[in-house]
């Protein structure tokens, strides 16, 4: 049986698709920088327009996120993916009335692992944690992906350094945010639809 290939982006989290560095202090009380309370989720200005224009161009939208606080020990399993069950609740798809509650966001991979960490099993390396493509190479074959004809947003280095490992072209591994070459995920967006 044959499968079909879909393209994808593949999207960090933090401070890409959501503003973490604006929040106030005590939404990451304890938590080493990681956001884990739904509550204090919001996207950034263009995300979900951008998200909308992106799927509507045939790309499979894949968050893929490092959440250390886990091995860290200031977030549990469970509210990390309740955190990121609210950013895919606040990207729905207007294209899918027909099931409520769909989101643009076709799956979420998160890696919870920390070599300096001190909850078990979590506290060691781990394939999954950017800038390893564990998450990426995941999703390309739980997802049917094709990396030939994908890309990679994210505000870091180690976002782009997992695309890159994971295959996908330089070129194609944007860097988003103050230390970025554009400035968020709609300028990514822009560049992304213009190449097609
Ligand atoms: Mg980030």
């Amino acid at each position: 049986m044959s499968r079909t290939l879909h393209p994808a982006v593949f999207l960090d989290r933090d401070d890409t698709l959501i503003a973490n560095a604006e929040l106030p202090d005590e939404a990451f009380a304890g938590r080493w920088g990681d956001l884990a309370d739904p509550a204090h989720v919001a996207l950034l200005p263009g995300v979900h327009d951008s998200c909308l224009a992106l799927r509507r161009a045939g790309f499979a939208l894949v968050v893929i996120t490092n959440q250390g606080s886990v091995a860290r020990g200031g977030a549990t399993i469970a509210e990390v993916e309740a955190t990121n069950a609210r950013v895919a609740e606040l990207l729905p798809d207007p294209d899918r009335p027909d099931r409520p509650g769909s989101s643009l966001i076709e799956r979420t991979y998160f890696c919870p692992y920390h070599p300096l960490g001190v909850v078990e099993p979590f506290n060691v390396e781990h394939p999954w944690r950017k800038p390893q493509p564990g998450m990426i190479l995941a999703a390309v074959d739980d997802l049917c992906l094709d990396l030939a004809s994908s890309w990679m947003v994210g505000d870091a280095e180690r976002d782009i350094e997992a695309g890159r490992r994971a295959g996908i072209e330089p070129a194609r591994c944007i860097r988003v945010g103050v230390d970025g070459e554009l400035p968020d995920l709609a300028a990514a967006t822009a560049r992304i639809l213009r190449s097609r």
